[in-house]
């Protein structure tokens, strides 16, 4: 979905500095908030599936719950954000790179690396994908992107909550994925490159200008016949962020969203969720577009009005280690409750 170029023009003055990644059109965030309902994008009651919604049939509570160390994520996004600006083709994202690897050593890693050209330019890109196989035919893929915004390259912006936390939450996933069976589908772990747009959307609009490293990997994915395999893509983008509200994406798969509503309420986590409802445009968008199930788990409300989402106030103490728990055991539990869901709504 692009911006209204007359929105374009209105939000300038606010944005003028921003380039924009997972964005949602401001007068849609703005009637959210007033409480009104957006065309096709329904205010949906929690109790309330829509209409064309598949009846989903969950599996009893039965099992530990899933666990997450918020301690050692947030520790792993002080590490992260300590390189500083990561932004494409930069030193600090190289060093990124090998700190993620470093992480992942001993597991099956893919490395997908190819040269995106940009609107300034060609750069080196690079997805990393920790596999974590099943028993079950079929993939879940959880996903975050890890470069920062490429025109606040200059500036102290270093994407505490939009890159770093969710990377660092997928790496605290893999240490409890690790080394365990699993009966259910195979987990892959993505962090994709080159998410966010290379010039501020205020010249080009955002969806020709970004997420080149997953739509490559959804590419790649169609081409050698992965694709059919992905059961669910559920993404996290922004969910450090101690104040958290996590939305509901319009442009996401309600049955998919149905599913992460079911695991926050089993844990108790239910009012973090889907207060409002917003079209993002993120890095699951490439997927959606392939049908395949999507969830974009994404606070886009980072301090009052999202006045931290790129500025240089996208710091780490605007995190919590109890927003990444959160996040973490959802998604954890998300994966749970679709490995015993049998079958699976048609995609
Ligand atoms: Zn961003």
């Amino acid at each position: 979905m692009s911006r209204p170029q007359s929105l374009l023009i209105a939000a300038a003055s606010l944005l003028a500095l921003l380039a924009c990644g997972h964005t949602a059109n401001q007068a849609q965030i703005q009637q959210a908030q007033a409480g009104k309902a957006q065309p096709g994008t329904a205010q949906r009651d929690k109790a309330q599936p829509a209409a064309a919604a598949p009846v989903l049939h969950f599996p009893p509570d039965s099992g530990p719950p899933p666990a997450i160390d918020g301690a050692r994520a947030m520790q792993y996004a002080k590490e992260i954000v300590k390189f500083g600006p990561r932004p494409l083709g930069s030193a600090k994202h190289k060093k990124v790179e090998d700190y993620l690897a470093s992480h992942l050593r001993g597991d099956q890693v893919e490395d997908d690396v190819f040269t995106a050209s940009t609107n300034v330019g060609k750069f080196p890109v690079h997805n990393i994908i920790a596999k974590f196989p099943g028993a079950k035919d079929g993939i879940i893929i959880l996903a975050s992107h890890y470069d920062t915004n490429y025109p606040l390259r200059n500036t102290s912006y270093i994407g505490a909550n939009d890159g770093a936390s969710s990377s660092a939450l997928l790496l605290e996933i893999a240490n409890q994925l690790r080394g365990k069976p699993r009966d259910g589908y195979s987990v892959w772990l993505v962090w994709d490159d080159a998410e966010e747009a290379m010039k501020p959307d205020t010249e080009v609009d955002f969806m020709s200008d970004s997420l080149y490293g997953i739509t490559h990997l959804a590419e790649k994915w169609q081409a050698d016949g992965t694709l059919p395999k992905i059961k669910a893509f559920l993404l996290a983008d922004m969910i450090g962020d101690s104040d958290l509200n996590i939305d509901r994406d319009s442009n996401s798969t309600p049955w998919l969203q149905d599913v992460v509503l079911e695991a926050a309420t089993r844990l108790g986590y239910q009012s973090h969720f889907f207060a409002r409802t917003l079209p993002m445009e993120d890095d699951h968008i490439p997927f959606v577009k392939r049908g395949v199930p999507c969830a974009d788990l994404i606070d886009f409300d980072y301090g009052y009005n999202n006045v931290f989402w790129h500025t240089p106030q996208d710091t780490i103490d605007k995190l919590s280690p109890a927003s990444l728990e959160i996040t973490g055991r959802v998604m954890l539990e998300s994966i749970r409750l679709l490995d015993n869901m049998t079958p699976l709504p048609p995609k």
